[in-house]
């Protein structure tokens, strides 16, 4: 292995983060983290068992009244030097991210600022928390309202953008005044327990914030679920999951907030300036290696443009690089595991059976690593499994409408609710998109519109809550009523 990927790897924790110190599992038991690109084991961490993760809960659930006292200020300003350590350390966040996930060192860097940028948003919205004094409409009493926060958290967080995902819960959790319990991907844990040292760097209170990665997600979070002391259940991730957890959740009431599944529809109208809805596309497209939840899934183009923006699309996609992410010039790393290319050449076998055509790529690269070529599809019909299913890689499904109405009612016609891209240039057009289109967020003219001071979020089965933004703090706190008489 590479000398400083080594010596990255000997410097980052791998135990269980419990009460401020690292541990190893009460089991002994260790999984192994692998390196998609080349299917090597790149090391092993602790293997979380349900009795650590109620010490981990027991942690948070000690931790909550002292920290949930500590002025806002502090918090924030933690958040703060956070925010300082990361971006300090952008190269080894970029690196580990990339050899455990495989996006490219770019983008990988490009999640490091956009995942540290939560911990500064967050700082700043630490000391804006407010409640209200207010008379009561017939003036005989006084309504004090106050905003505290929730209590102990359980943070869920998925592979695929293994800092961002875990910051923006993070950061909310902390400058609203949470304790958390965070269970990070197992595919992926490497950059979680590296954001856990560096909290602890930045002057995080033992027991605050507490990592159980683990090979057995159920049945280790099951327990902390059912626990009355937990309040709260941040998730990212797939609808599937999401829905069962929601289900957990119930039985114990907990607030709960959903990120899950996407399927994005990307609209291009004839009117659309066509290289700015190229470029979108292959932003939104390609971007993470199209394992993005607001990856654009269906690509729907007015016919007299379709061809033209097919063949564009192409010949900007067939240049992509695919390669290890650590190497210079690459732009597409591998998909995350045998499984995920798997299952994305199958939905792209299924769109060439029911007559798609390759316009380029259509299949895995050989040699080791989970790799896909960048692929193209044109003349899909609207039905394929590739346009109903999150594809999670990257392969651009291409269908042509005739109207407006059609156009809509396609990008509506699924249970996901994520986000959505047009392009056009007609204003009372786009106007009229986000009134029409059933999603928690639209690019307008944009093909990637993630943003830590924005509320992101879906509608349907995309999930509930909003991450980031002003509304991002507020999933963490709980609005308590003080009913007073008139002093008067
Ligand atoms: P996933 O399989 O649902 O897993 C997400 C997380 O949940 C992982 O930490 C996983 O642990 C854990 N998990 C799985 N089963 C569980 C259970 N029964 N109880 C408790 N935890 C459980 O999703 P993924 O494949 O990692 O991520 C891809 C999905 O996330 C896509 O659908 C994508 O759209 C969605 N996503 C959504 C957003 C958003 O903001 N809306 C953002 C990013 C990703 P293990 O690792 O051990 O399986």
């Amino acid at each position: 292995m590479d000398p400083r990927e080594q010596s990255l790897l000997d410097a980052v924790p791998t135990g269980l983060l419990i009460g401020g110190q690292w541990r190893d599992a009460s089991t002994g038991a260790r999984f192994g983290v692998d390196d998609p690109a080349t299917g090597q084991q790149l090391t092993t961490v602790a293997d979380a068992s349900p009795a650590d993760a109620m010490a981990a809960l027991d942690a948070a659930a000690a931790a909550q009244e002292e920290w949930a006292a500590t002025a806002p200020r502090v918090r924030g300003e933690i958040l703060r030097k956070a925010f300082e350590l990361i971006t300090a350390r952008a190269d080894d966040f970029a690196l580990l991210m990339t050899m455990e996930m495989g996006k490219a060192l770019p983008e990988a860097r490009g999640e490091v600022a956009y995942g540290a940028e939560f911990l500064r948003w967050f700082s700043e919205e630490a000391v804006r928390v407010a409640g209200r004094y207010q008379t009561a409409p017939d003036g005989k009493s006084r309504f004090l309202v106050l905003r505290k926060p929730v209590g102990p958290c359980l943070l869920i967080t998925p592979w695929n953008f293994p800092l961002a995902m875990a910051t923006r819960k993070a950061g909310a959790a902390i400058a609203a005044g949470c304790t958390m319990v965070i269970k990070p991907a197992k595919l992926t844990p490497l950059t979680t327990l590296l954001f856990a040292q560096v909290m602890l760097e930045a002057g995080v209170p033992a027991g605050v914030l507490n990592v159980i990665p683990t090979s057995s997600a159920g049945s280790t979070t099951g327990p902390l679920i059912a626990d009355p002391r937990l309040r709260k259940l941040s998730f990212t991730g797939s609808t599937e999951v999401g829905v069962t957890l929601l289900q957990q959740a119930a039985e114990n009431v907990l607030r709960t907030s959903m990120e899950l599944g996407g399927n994005a529809p990307f609209l291009v109208f004839a009117d659309a300036d066509l290289d700015a809805a190229v470029d979108g596309a292959l932003a939104a497209k390609l971007r993470n290696i199209g394992e993005a939840c607001t990856a654009a899934n269906r690509f729907y183009v007015q016919a007299p443009v379709a061809e033209e923006f097919s063949r564009r699309l192409a010949e900007k996609v067939a240049a992509k690089r695919v390669g290890r992410g650590t190497e210079d010039g690459i732009d597409i790393g591998p998909l995350i595991d045998e499984r995920s290319r798997d299952k994305v050449h199958a939905l792209v076998t299924d769109a060439v059976a029911r007559g798609a055509r390759v316009v380029t790529g259509g299949g895995p690269v050989s040699g080791p690593g989970w790799f896909y070529q960048p692929t193209v599809l044109s003349n899909v019909p609207a039905d394929a499994t590739v346009a109903t299913e999150e594809i999670f890689g990257p392969v651009a499904p291409i269908i042509t409408f005739d109207t407006e109405d059609e156009a809509v009612e396609l990008a509506n016609s699924t249970p996901y609710g994520l986000i959505a891209y047009a392009y056009t240039t007609d204003l009372n057009r786009a106007l009229r998109l986000p009134e029409r289109i059933e999603s928690g967020m639209l690019g307008l003219n944009s093909g990637v519109i993630s943003n830590p001071a924005a509320p992101f979020g879906g509608v349907k089965q995309s999930g509930m809550g909003r991450e980031g933004g002003f509304e991002g703090i507020d999933e963490y706190l709980a609005t308590m009523y003080v009913g007073i008489p008139s002093p008067f």
